[in-house]
């Protein structure tokens, strides 16, 4: 059955699904932090994950909220780098801000997505526009936002396609911040790094809460 919402196990794993989507992307992202950066991108997040399926393996959790703060605290000890920073933030703030929760769902994900993003942009300073994983995740928090009252799966879908929207939308911008910033105009014509690792994460979260299995 297609999941309204979610229940701590069923977040958990949601995002074991999410770690190993990210760990086969490996040569996309690196490939993608090849054009516009140093090419670190695809093997730290690969870390980061092993990291979190690993920290999954060892317990149980009590909250949907410790499940995604859990999940940035270990990627931001395990990977360095701007994406750990960043990706740990993105999860750490996301999960701050739904403490009360006892089911994710659509309303849930909103307010996730929503403090995520505002966390990262207070951590890195980067705005919409500078081409970053910001990119990708602001409008999927939009969508969000819009989709609040669906079903999760129903919410998830269209949240996906927002952020991969996003990301190649983040072709045609030039970067402004972090490495690739020094490219230019030759930044142009290439997707940015984390905004591709957000467009994977969004997209296999909607792929298990669609998944009739
Ligand atoms: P590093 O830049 O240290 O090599 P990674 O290659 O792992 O780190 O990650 C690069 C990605 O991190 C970029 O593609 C971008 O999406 C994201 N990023 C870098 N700096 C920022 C920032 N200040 N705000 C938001 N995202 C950022
Ligand atoms: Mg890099």
């Amino acid at each position: 059955m297609p999941k309204d919402s979610l229940n701590v196990t069923e977040t958990v794993e949601m995002l074991q699904a999410v770690a190993r989507a990210i760990i086969e992307a490996e040569p996309e992202l690196t490939d993608a932090d090849r054009n516009l950066g140093d090419g670190d991108h695809g093997i730290g997040m690969q870390r980061g994950m092993s990291a979190v399926l690993e920290k999954f393996s060892s317990g149980e959790l009590e909250t949907i909220s410790k499940a995604f703060t859990g999940m940035g605290m270990t990627m931001m000890s395990s990977m360095g780098g701007a994406s750990g920073a960043i990706f740990g933030t993105m999860f750490r703030s996301g999960g701050k801000a739904i403490e009360d929760a006892t089911v994710l769902d659509a309303a849930c994900l909103s307010e996730m997505l929503a403090a995520g993003n505002e966390g990262v942009m207070t951590r890195g300073g980067a705005k919409q526009g500078d081409k970053t994983m910001i990119d990708a995740l602001a409008p999927a928090a939009a969508k969000a936002k819009e989709s609040a009252g669906m079903p999760l799966h129903e919410a998830l879908v269209v949240v996906a396609a927002a952020a991969e929207e996003g990301r190649e939308a983040s072709r045609d911008l030039i970067a402004t911040i972090g490495r690739a910033k020094t490219l230019g105009e030759k930044s142009i014509g290439f997707p940015d790094a984390g905004a591709c690792s957000v467009a994977i994460m969004l997209r296999a979260m909607a792929d298990y809460c669609v998944a009739t299995a």
